[in-house]
């Protein structure tokens, strides 16, 4: 149940912060795109089966792959992708999160 608030809390929540925190202008559309970056769970469905709580993402699936988070990390440091990259490393990070409170739970 704590796996699950904090991974949801950081998928959530996070974008929220990091919006109303960092961009006074245009707000609701950063909140909006970093909210966006969930969407990267869709290459969960190529998967079997598509859920598993006891998976972790990173290195799993292709979008939470090690070359997709350097990516994820090269939008990071150009300024107009920026904020896309800040959304798929902020669920990088809940993933990340999550993955390592399952091993800690195992
Ligand atoms: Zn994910």
């Amino acid at each position: 149940m704590l796996r699950f608030l904090i991974h949801y809390g950081i998928h959530f929540l996070v974008p929220i912060v990091i919006g109303l925190t960092f961009y006074k202008k245009n707000q609701l559309k950063v909140i909006l795109i970093l909210l966006a970056g969930i969407v990267i769970d869709i290459d969960h469905l190529w998967a079997n089966p598509v859920f598993d709580p006891e998976r972790c993402s990173i290195g799993f699936h292709p979008l939470h792959s090690y070359w997709a988070i350097g990516i994820y990390f090269l939008l990071l440091s150009f300024r107009k992708t920026r904020v896309y990259g800040l959304a798929l490393i902020i669920h990088i990070l809940a993933d990340w999160a999550d993955c390592s409170l399952l091993l800690q739970s195992k």
